[in-house]
């Protein structure tokens, strides 16, 4: 299931009168926004928690807290959040071996048929891949 999809499902719990079960799967769909990187996701849970928060129920509210807390640090990127992942992703693609065109002199992804620079084929195509 989707972050976006387990965010529905914890305020359709909220709305029909169940606080605890809204939130247990409000803190699955937590992990799944920052498995998906979803920032949207984690927005929409800590304003649902927000509702919460004053809750009656003490447990319930405490709950809420914790669940806010914990999406606020990771939207803010503290501990591997949603932004350091989206980081640590453009990293890797950085780190992806480039050749060098021999026509243009720039640097094009390692696989690239055809420069995107200067249109140049690669003659070897040879990828033991395919
Ligand atoms: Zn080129």
């Amino acid at each position: 299931m989707s972050a976006s999809d387990e965010v529905r499902k914890a305020t359709d719990y909220l709305a029909n009168g169940h606080p605890r079960r809204s939130l247990s799967a409000a803190w699955r769909a937590a992990d799944s926004s920052l498995r998906e990187g979803d920032a949207d996701a984690l927005r929409a849970i800590i304003a649902m928690c927000d509702e919460l928060v004053e809750h009656p129920d003490r447990r319930v509210a405490n709950d809420a807290r914790q669940l806010s807390s914990y999406c606020q640090h990771t939207l803010d990127g503290a501990g591997g959040g949603v932004e350091s992942h989206t980081i640590i992703a453009r990293l890797s693609r950085m780190r992806q071996p480039k050749r060098v065109c021999p026509d243009c002199a720039e640097k094009v992804q390692q696989r690239a048929r055809v420069c995107r620079f200067c249109g140049f084929r690669f003659p070897d195509l040879a990828d033991p891949s395919t």
